[in-house]
């Protein structure tokens, strides 16, 4: 299982004219139909070049924020003199 969200593809929108299954560098997405398909969602890097290529803007890569561990308040300065 791949550690990164995975494409989505619009199938409304797209309308299989196979640029981001020609661009894509790990054959993750083929053509079934007249549709792009996600087919082998474990070998996406996320590289992201068939949401660029796309011209129907039909992928869309959502993006996993991860907040950092270091979010711990600081401890106060404060004296009894303040
Ligand atoms: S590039 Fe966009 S419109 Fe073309 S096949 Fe892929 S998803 Fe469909
Ligand atoms: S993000 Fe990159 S590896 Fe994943 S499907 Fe798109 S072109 Fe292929």
């Amino acid at each position: 299982m791949t550690p990164y969200p995975l494409p989505t593809i619009d199938h409304g929108r797209c309308t299989g004219c196979r640029r981001c299954v020609e661009i894509c560098p790990t054959q993750a997405l083929a053509q079934i139909g007249e549709k792009a398909q996600l087919l082998h969602p474990e070998l996406c890097t996320y590289c992201v070049a068939c949401q660029d290529v796309c011209p129907e803007n039909a992928i869309a890569l959502p993006f996993l924020v991860v907040f950092g561990s270091n979010q711990t308040a600081l401890p106060s300065l404060r004296t009894e003199n303040d």
